[in-house]
This record gives C-alpha cells, structure tokens and sequence, in this order.
C-alpha cells in the first residue's frame, strides 16, 4: 500500500456519530501523531467555529486543536479573500462564519456586496434572504457553503444549509458556486493549508455522495469507512469506486 503524507478527515459519521463515539476514531489519530503524518478536520459544518469544534473532537478524546479544522466557513473565507482581499460580503450565517470571514480580513456590509454568502442559519429571518436576494439581483456573486438540504436532527430531518440557498436561487434564478464537499474548492482550499502533494494526500469518510466524490474531483486517494453513512452493501454498483474501503478505522491502523 502507498503512504501518505497527509490525511483530510471528515468528522460526523467517521470520528463520532452524532452525540456518539466511535472507539477506532482517538486511536486513528493517535497513530497520525506518533507517526508525525499531518491531518486536517475537514467539515461542512459552516455554524460553529474551530474552538467549538475542537471542544466537541476533545469531548470524544479525539487530540484535536482549532488549527487541526477546517470547515467550510474557513475554506469560504479563504477561497474570497485570495479572490478579493477585503472583499465586501453580505452574509447569511452563523457564529463560525462570521468568525472565519473577521479573522480573512473580510468586510461584512449590509449592502453593496461583492459577494452575498449564505451558511447555515438558524436565526434566518424573511428580511435577511430578502436582502440577500437584493444584493444578488444588484449584481453581487453567489456563494453558498455547502448543498447540503438535510440535516439529521433527533427527531429528523432538518433543513439544511443547501434549501435555504435554493429559496434564495429560486427567487433570483442565479445559481450559487459551492464551497463544501463534494466540491473540489474546500478540497483545494485545504491542501493549501496541510500542505502535502495531492498524489500523497487520501481523503478519508464515511458518505460516498460527499466524501469520497470530493476526494475523488479533486483527484486524492479516497478511504470510506463503513461507521457513518454509506454502508457496505452500498459500494457494489458504484462507477466511481473509492480506493479502499474498512468496516473500522482500526482495519487501516493494521496497514499504516
Ligand atoms: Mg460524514
């Protein structure tokens, strides 16, 4: 088997499920550390910040510090301030993306955007997709963090980030560029960062529609483990298969 250099990691469904541990996942990561191969979090969670996020890895004694996550709020940040430095953004969304957008140097305006940038919101209001439809029939570019439409909640489904960007789409009828998985822009915003070759660098998850086709556009190794997801039965027909597959994360431990 090839090494790697790098390792990007899709949390829910690959580190934790839910409010739940998955054992293999602070053993897999430990053997990252003692074998000194850098990693990245790679999440399309845009609502919370790193310090959240770390706290929650950390909750699942899961070693993690906030420059270790990457969420879709940071690669946002990074993708439109390499486009425009402090650029004007009209912004939908929570704490961890406003946070990625202050600390880019981005301006978060009211109006005259050059971008309008919409992340999962739960405090969304009539008001802000209006103003977000404005914006964007003004002539401001179209950004979304992820399509994501639903999120599993306790009791079920829950809109996701990707149906509050479709209302916005609907009414406008201008389509947004994506940043999440399965796009290639997080992927290559986040290699920007680990810093590893492409050809070096395995992308590791759970979901073959988010995970594994990110890996695969942006054209890394891909490792799908079966504790979240996408199970077994599911790879049979698939044309783009991932290049390995585990039932746990402690059946690749064995082989690095
Ligand atoms: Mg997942």
């Amino acid at each position: 088997m090839k090494h790697y250099e790098g390792y990007l990691i899709d949390l829910d469904g690959t580190m934790y499920r839910g409010n739940e541990k998955i054992d293999a996942a602070p053993r897999f990561i430990r053997t990252l550390q003692e074998k000194d191969i850098p990693y990245l979090f790679l999440t399309n969670n845009a609502s919370l910040t790193q310090k959240q996020i770390t706290e929650k890895l950390n909750g699942f004694d899961i070693p993690a510090r906030a420059e270790d996550v990457f969420s879709t709020a940071i690669a946002t940040a990074t993708f439109l301030g390499r486009k425009k430095k402090g650029a004007r953004c009209f912004v939908i969304g929570e704490e961890g993306l406003h946070n990625a957008f202050q600390k880019e140097g981005l301006e978060i305006v009211q109006n005259n955007a050059d971008y309008v940038v919409i992340g999962l919101d739960r405090h969304l209001t009539y008001d802000k997709l209006a103003a977000a439809c404005l914006e964007i029939r003004a002539g401001a570019k179209f950004i979304s963090t992820n399509s994501d439409l639903a999120i599993p909640r306790e009791d079920g489904l829950y809109p996701g980030n990707g149906a509050i960007t479709a209302a916005v789409s609907a009414s406008t009828g201008v389509e947004p560029v994506f940043v999440g998985k399965p796009e290639s822009i997080i992927m290559n915003e986040a290699l920007r960062i680990i810093g590893t070759d492409k050809s070096r660098t395995i992308m590791v998850g759970d979901n073959y529609k988010t995970d594994i086709q990110a890996g695969i556009r942006a054209g890394l190794d891909t490792l799908m483990v079966f504790t979240g997801i996408s199970k077994r039965e599911d790879i049979g027909n698939l044309p783009d298969m991932p290049t390995y597959h585990v039932d746990t994360l402690d059946d690749w431990i064995k082989k690095m």
